[in-house]
């Protein structure tokens, strides 16, 4: 550690993403990207693109992509706020609405960055244990200074309906209530999107990588009541005016306008996650019951099947912690690339 580092960044500990291998032959399905490529009216968009153009600062409010993404919803597009990610997204959410606080209630097991930025921006936590089934209790989320979940929840792809997002949100009505929802697409739970209008305490996210094969692109963004969203501005404009450069809005609006591709690729992904779980368990190897493009799956040696398949060039992603470590996250790749991988399985 370089003794030029603050004590701030001395203190942190950063987030660690899955192996992003650069080179071919690896079946990758450890981060939860989509097998599938972007909807042809990307490559369209990038293409009809004035290159010119690139000389000027972007649009540092995305209005064209906010418009676009409005109408998918659909909400007014006072409602969203783009920028560079949604882990982009939820940076400044903790920042602008949780820094400072002391009590901020987030799940145990949840997507691991939520901590790190909670280190980031002086936020105390209320690590709140899921329990035995690996389910959030909604009833348990009462009186917090913020609320911050993944719905469906990763790595295990388990939901919530809405009427229990609405219970936590009812229980913290002086606090905003942050739901993550980079995996809805993929579950058959209604959106929080449908609360917003009726909940000023409601922020919802969302993500371009998953569900519209986007991950390389970096989109993110929130919906929430116009006092929200100035909120996020807010802090973008202490970061950064211009976190979405002009390719990328062009390119998203693009994804989000296709409509037709975008329900197709995931209902193929939700298509595959039941034959995968169906055909792991009676490999004995049983799953949670996913909602997501991921399966969170039960292996008593899990550990040593991750270093099989791993020699076997196919990735997924294991944490040796309690309560975790007797599961793989798999994500749902192409239907060829699931049979290499339940046969692989199969063979260990
Ligand atoms: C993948 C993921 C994100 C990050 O999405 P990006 O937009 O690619 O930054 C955020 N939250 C959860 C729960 C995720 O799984």
């Amino acid at each position: 550690m370089s003794n030029y580092l603050s004590e701030k960044a001395r203190g942190l500990i950063p987030y660690v993403a899955g192996i992003q291998p650069q080179e071919p032959g690896w079946i990758k399905l450890n981060t939860n990207e989509n097998p599938y490529p972007p909807s042809p009216r990307v490559l369209e968009a990038i293409s009809r693109a004035d290159i010119g153009r690139l000389r000027l600062y972007p649009d540092g409010d995305s209005n064209t992509l906010c418009q676009q993404i409005a109408t998918h919803l659909p909400i007014p597009a006072e409602y969203v706020f783009a920028a560079n990610s949604s882990d982009e997204v939820l940076a400044f959410a903790f920042g602008g609405f949780f820094s400072g606080k002391a009590n901020v209630m987030t799940p145990d097991i949840s997507y691991g960055f939520y901590p790190v930025w909670a280190e980031m921006y002086d936020a105390g936590t209320n690590i709140m244990p899921l329990r035995a089934d690996y389910t959030i209790d909604p009833h348990a989320y009462k009186g917090a200074d913020g609320v911050i979940l993944a719905n469906p929840n990763a790595p295990t792809g388990i939901a919530l309906s809405l009427d229990k997002i609405e219970t936590i949100i009812r229980q913290n009505q002086d606090s905003v209530v942050i739901i993550d929802e980079a995996y809805i697409d993929f579950a058959a739970v209604e959106s929080a999107v449908n609360l917003v209008e009726t909940y000023e305490n409601l922020l919802v996210i969302r993500t371009f990588s998953k569900s519209h094969s986007l991950a390389g692109l970096r989109v993110g963004y929130a919906v929430g009541q116009p006092h929200l969203i100035d909120g996020l501005q807010r802090m973008k404009n202490a970061f950064n005016s211009y976190p979405l450069d002009m390719l990328a809005q062009m390119a998203a609006a693009a994804a989000i306008s296709d409509r037709a591709y975008w329900d197709e690729t995931r209902s193929r992904i939700i298509q595959t996650r039941e034959q995968t779980s169906y055909r792991l368990c009676e490999l004995g190897y049983p799953s949670l019951p996913s909602q997501a493009n991921f399966l969170f799956v039960r292996a008593e040696r899990a550990k040593a099947l991750y270093d099989f398949l791993l020699e076997h060039k196919i990735l997924v992603r294991y944490w040796s912690k309690s309560r975790l470590d007797q599961f793989l996250r798999v994500t749902m790749g192409t239907d060829e690339e699931m049979e290499a991988f339940l046969s692989c399985v199969k063979q260990f």
